[in-house]
């Protein structure tokens, strides 16, 4: 394991004193009094995370006027709208997901990142505690200080204590979740094809292929199943494909909330077309190794109770606060009664710690936990606290001159100094909503847009939806890098299916 590998990025500060491990590795924790150019002191941000909040935070934060310490378990960002093609090979992982180092390369030092974990905070000493391992496989803790935090460490998977979720299924959050749901269709499809001693009620099983939760993430899941097995699959495995079955289960009644009513209506009707079942008032009451155990509501109203064997569970049915938002939730009383994740105020900042902020899916702002709200939050973030580094820096320069030259000799400096002062003010946060997409199976693609200025959401489904939906995404890939290799992955699928050897 390379995890709790610390990586110097630039130069080479000197290190936490006294913290015996950390020495002999060749990581760097900026000092908080390294002195910047305007001579003010600069401050240590510690960013904790490596998604969608923390990367626009990374990539704006002005770094001439913070020391940018970044901790995460991942080294790498992940473009998670696009994970759901990674699980049957359509992409690669490498293509949506961009190295720290890389987002981080041409900052100015010193700047620094801790593959690792958080595990408390202590915001009266301003510190917090990493966990890591070592590249002999030790677990290491270790203190890092902080002037400012950000917390953005986003949200884990909620499976409402059903154990065997754990156990049997599969998550569709991290790049690690799309491989193990990769490897195992593909060997379920191998299993099937060489045993010649399955029952008929086994080989149905195996070949049954499940999703829960009626959200994007599983739609989107449904679909690129469904374009595997019609293409890949339908040529590889001729004699399997018309025997595997997808169904999607969703408690609510409807799928795709976030969506209007039209296109949900779009994408049943193509489900329809496509056999991808949907069973929606179906709510999952227990799971083991062979069979989903669900409660259906029916149209009158009564409850039955339903066993549906699966051969793969995917579970996407919502998430939870991580344990240390979970921690920091329940030990600080200006957090009570916070149940989704930290309270923050319109600044992020976290009530009732002091210079530490958070945003995306461990805050709670009354916005939808979504890429779109925390990337948002991150680039406003980072405005806000370029513009207080840049007060501080101001205020230092403003002291420094009144002390060398008095305020009546530089009148002329002071005022255009106190006018780029009063620019520094912090500004609230204004969420401005884009609209939605998804892909949604077959060269199709939803997408609800809203357009400001028309003062109305534009609806696009099917080829329009779809080369929508692919530009986008294009778009809003966050390097050169992936971009090409998206692009390059899509046309590889086209022309030569999505198998690759297995190395
Ligand atoms: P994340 O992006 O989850 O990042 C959290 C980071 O914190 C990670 O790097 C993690 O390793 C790190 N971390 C965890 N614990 C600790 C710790 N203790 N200490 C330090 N670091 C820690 N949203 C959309 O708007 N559009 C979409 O199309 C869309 N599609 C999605 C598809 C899928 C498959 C998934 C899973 C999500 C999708 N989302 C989409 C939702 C979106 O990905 C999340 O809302 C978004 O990632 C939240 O950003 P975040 O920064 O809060 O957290």
């Amino acid at each position: 394991s390379r995890l709790f590998e610390v990586m110097e990025v630039a130069s080479s500060l000197s290190l936490l004193t006294g913290v015996a491990f950390l020495q002999s590795l060749r990581g760097v924790v900026p000092s908080s009094n390294a002195i910047v150019a305007s001579g003010a002191p600069k401050r240590t941000l510690v960013v904790l995370g490596s998604g969608w909040g923390a990367i626009s935070i990374i990539k704006n934060i002005d770094t001439s006027l913070y020391n940018v310490v970044v901790v995460s378990p991942r080294d790498h960002f992940l473009f998670t709208p696009m994970l759901p093609s990674c699980t049957v090979g359509t992409l690669r992982l490498t293509s949506i997901t961009e190295p720290l180092v890389s987002l981080l390369q041409d900052k100015l030092s010193p700047t620094a990142i801790h593959q690792a974990e958080c595990s408390s905070i202590d915001s009266k000493a301003k510190k917090l505690v990493i966990r890591g391992t070592t590249t002999a496989n030790k677990d290491v803790e270790t203190e890092l200080p902080y002037d400012d935090m950000v917390i953005a460490i986003g949200a884990t998977n909620q499976y409402f204590g059903l154990k065997g979720v754990k156990e049997h299924g599969c998550f569709l959050k991290e790049a690690e979740d799309a491989k193990k749901i990769f490897t195992k269709v593909s060997d379920t499809l191998e299993q099937v094809r060489f045993n010649k001693n399955l029952t008929p009620e086994e080989r149905s099983r195996l070949l049954h292929f499940t999703v829960v939760g009626g959200g994007p993430t599983g739609m989107e899941f449904a679909a690129e199943m469904r374009d595997y097995i019609d293409g890949d699959v339908r040529r590889m495995f001729p004699e399997l494909y018309k025997e595997v079955r997808i169904t999607l289960i969703e408690a609510a009644p409807k799928v795709l909330p976030m969506f209007s009513k039209q296109l949900v209506q779009y994408t049943q009707n193509l489900f329809k077309d496509i056999r991808i079942n949907i069973m929606t008032e179906a709510l999952v009451k227990d799971v083991n190794e062979k069979e989903l155990i669900i409660q259906k509501t029916n149209a009158d109203g009564s409850k039955t109770i339903e066993n549906i064997p699966y051969g793969l569970l995917v579970w996407a049915a919502g998430i939870t606060a991580r344990d240390l938002t979970r921690q920091l939730m329940s030990s600080i009383p200006e957090q009570s009664g916070a149940r989704r994740g930290l309270i923050i105020d319109e600044f992020f900042r976290v009530k009732g710690m002091p210079d530490v902020y958070a945003i995306g899916d461990c805050a709670f702002s009354g916005l939808p936990a979504t890429a779109q709200v925390a990337h948002q939050q991150g680039d406003w973030l980072a405005a806000n606290l370029n513009r207080s580094g840049k007060a501080t820096a101001l205020k230092h320069r403003l002291e420094v001159m009144e002390k060398q030259l008095g305020e009546k000799k530089a009148e002329k400096e002071f005022s255009v100094m106190k006018q780029e002062l009063a620019n520094t003010q912090l500004k609230p946060f204004q969420y401005k909503h884009q609209g939605a997409l998804a892909y949604v199976g077959h060269d199709k693609a939803i997408a609800d847009l809203n357009v400001p200025y028309l003062n109305k959401v534009l609806s696009l489904h099917g080829t329009w939806g779809n080369t929508f939906w692919r530009l986008a995404y294009l778009n809003e890939l966050v390097s050169g890098r992936s971009q090409f290799l998206v692009l390059f992955d899509w046309l590889k699928a086209r022309l030569f299916g999505r198998f690759d050897a297995k190395i």
